[in-house]
């Protein structure tokens, strides 16, 4: 099954595909987190990557392209993936589509500003193996601390108010056009994701054997 996740930043969409690639064993591919490792590490699509990322804007369709072709092309995508945060560009979702690449279904999950606003404050992410966490709704068991891998769960810098502002800005301008897109093809069902965790959870296990 070919998945895609979409909905603004903050909304729960790195959250729920850890839960889907548990449920479906099938791997999430958060291109958010390739870029961060690519920044972490100094290479050259982190060089380019890093101001984009840094001033909440998108980074350039060709090199996120690039990095979603390579990782699809990987063994462990073999019965399927989940892509989260990726396309956020009806250009990025038509270079899926001339990939040849099928998607099965497409969730978005709907978050209002305010609340998104309120929420990222507390998101945190393991700057090891990208898991997410939020202080209150999704803590770590031992505070800061990864409880898969023993990284270190820190806020991410993006996550600082005025850069979700224009984080939100980038998202109704550039990456919400991808629901209409995704409906007039058949693929699109909304969830609320204002409900706990766990609920959304299981709107979107629900959504996924409609
Ligand atoms: P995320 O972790 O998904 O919120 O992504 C963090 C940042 O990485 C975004 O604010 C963008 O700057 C960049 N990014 C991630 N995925 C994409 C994408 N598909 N297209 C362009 N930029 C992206």
């Amino acid at each position: 099954m070919n998945l895609i996740l979409l909905g603004a930043p903050g909304a729960g969409k790195g959250t729920q595909a850890e839960v889907i690639s548990r449920e479906l064993g099938i791997p999430q591919i958060s291109t958010g987190n390739i870029l961060r490792e690519a920044v972490k590490n100094g290479t050259e699509c982190g060089l380019k990557a890093k101001s984009f990322m840094d001033a909440g804007g998108l980074v350039p369709d060709d090199v996120v392209i690039g990095i979603l072709k390579d990782r699809i092309a990987e063994d462990d995508c073999r019965n399927g993936f989940i892509l989260d945060g990726f396309p956020r560009t009806v250009v990025q979702a038509e270079a899926l589509e001339k990939l040849g690449v099928a998607i099965d279904k497409v969730l978005e999950i709907n978050v209002p500003d305010d609340e998104i606003k309120a929420r990222v404050g507390g998101r945190r992410v393991c700057e090891s193996c990208g898991a997410s966490y939020h202080i209150q709704y999704k803590p770590t068991k031992v505070e800061g601390i990864c409880d898969k891998c023993g990284g270190r769960a820190v806020q991410r810098k993006d996550d600082a108010p005025e850069t979700v502002v224009e984080r939100l800005k980038t998202y109704h301008q550039t990456t919400a056009p991808l629901s209409e897109f995704y409906k007039n093809r058949g693929k699109l069902t909304v969830i609320n994701g204002q409900s706990s965790v766990d609920e959304t959870s299981a709107l979107v296990l629900d959504a996924l054997k409609a």
